[in-house]
């Protein structure tokens, strides 16, 4: 018997943060980074719906949350006692506020709200929480239905000033988790519905959301909540493997080391037949030739497109730092929660092919 469950319940089109209202009266932790809370100016929109409520804000997520950062929210959280705890921003203060919550525990504990701000991990709608031990330099995510936050609010408007660079970075991250999530072990009907959709929108708009159109990082959220849904259910693979363990390693934005790896990781699944076939549906979907090669081209032109870097040396990592580094790293991503999500059974030396490459 297999399970498809869709737990948060989401809020979303013109002006969802009115969902916020029905908060009033509970004590609030808002969960965030500095950018935001003191210079993008969209927190005070935030704090206007959430006027009759008792609200302490922590904005001390950096990207990337370490073990360190969260045993400080923890503090903070107990000190506060919420009734709510709101994670507003990327997928580091989600990650971060999804962490602190499950730690800091209590029973029962806070209910948790969270309200992206970039277009990207779908981790409003996740099981996941991506933390970092910094001192031993490895990325890893906590994976546990506990983590699952209790309302997703999705409203575009927050998205308007997310510069290029982030809209490209996060974006990729979109079409990574659509495109893992749909050739997962664990992947079904449902979960494909979901990731396909994703694909396809984020196919069609991440150009034009790179290029500032606010319709279309409108769009963007949307795929990226619909991806979270897909992998949640299906899993990822070891694109995700190896970009937590570079992650931990040399700090380069997730959805730049996703977007570096996708089209080596299509070439090595494609000799998985169930794989390929997958791929050659989502080709056809955007409109290319149904087989995994004429995505891969796609990936890498629509990459181009963005101005991403398509090497590790591109992103001031050493050749013979990244040589030196190699099996631990294909070791911390074989040990990583995604890999045996993977559809075709990678190896160490698979894996230090594909980071060579
Ligand atoms: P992020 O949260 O680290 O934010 C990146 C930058 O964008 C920050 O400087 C932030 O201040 C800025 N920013 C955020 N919103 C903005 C806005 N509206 N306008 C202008 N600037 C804005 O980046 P991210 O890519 O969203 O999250 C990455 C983290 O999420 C990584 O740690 C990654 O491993 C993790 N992740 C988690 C999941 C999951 O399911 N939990 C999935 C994928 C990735």
């Amino acid at each position: 018997m297999e399970l498809f469950a869709i737990r948060p319940e989401i809020r979303f089109g013109p002006d969802a943060l009115a969902a916020l209202e029905e908060l009033a009266g509970r004590r609030v932790l808002i969960v965030t980074d500095e950018f935001l809370a003191r210079k993008s100016g969209l927190l005070e929109g935030v704090k206007e719906r959430l006027k009759s409520c008792e609200i302490s804000v922590f904005d001390q997520v950096k990207p990337d949350p370490s073990l360190r950062l969260v045993a400080q929210g923890v503090h903070a959280l107990r000190a506060f006692g919420p009734d709510i705890v709101l994670a507003f921003g990327g997928g580091s203060p989600m990650d971060c506020a999804k962490a602190m919550r499950h730690f800091a525990g209590g029973n029962p504990p806070p209910e948790l709200w969270c309200i992206p701000t970039t277009a990207g991990t779908g981790s409003e709608v996740t099981s996941f929480a991506v933390l970092t031990d910094a001192d031993a330099g490895v990325k890893y995510p906590l994976v546990d239905d506990a983590l699952l936050p209790d309302c997703a609010v999705l409203d575009a408007s927050l998205l308007a000033g997310v510069p290029p660079a982030v809209t490209a970075d996060t974006g990729m991250d979109v079409l990574t988790h659509a495109a893992e999530g749909c050739v997962a072990r664990k992947a079904t009907p449902f979960s494909d519905a979901m990731g396909e959709k994703a694909f396809s929108i984020a196919w069609r708009s991440l150009s034009h959301a790179h290029a500032g159109d606010n319709a279309a990082k409108g769009e963007m959220l949307l795929a990226s909540c619909l991806a979270g849904i897909s992998f949640n259910a299906a899993g990822l693979g070891i694109c995700h493997a190896l970009a937590h363990a570079l992650g931990g390693r040399y700090h380069i934005p997730h959805g730049r080391l996703n977007a570096m790896l996708l089209p080596h990781v299509i070439a090595f699944n494609s000799a998985d037949k169930g794989a390929a076939d997958k791929y050659a549906r989502l080709s056809g979907l955007c409109g290319l030739a149904k087989n995994p090669r004429a995505l891969i081209g796609g990936v890498k032109r629509l990459r181009a497109g963005l101005g991403m870097p398509e090497k590790l040396t591109a992103c001031g990592v050493e050749g013979q730092t990244l040589l030196a580094d190699l099996d631990s790293i294909a070791q911390a991503a074989l040990a990583d929660v995604c890999a045996p999500g993977n559809p075709r059974p990678a190896t160490q030396e698979d894996l230090k092919a594909i980071l060579k490459e």
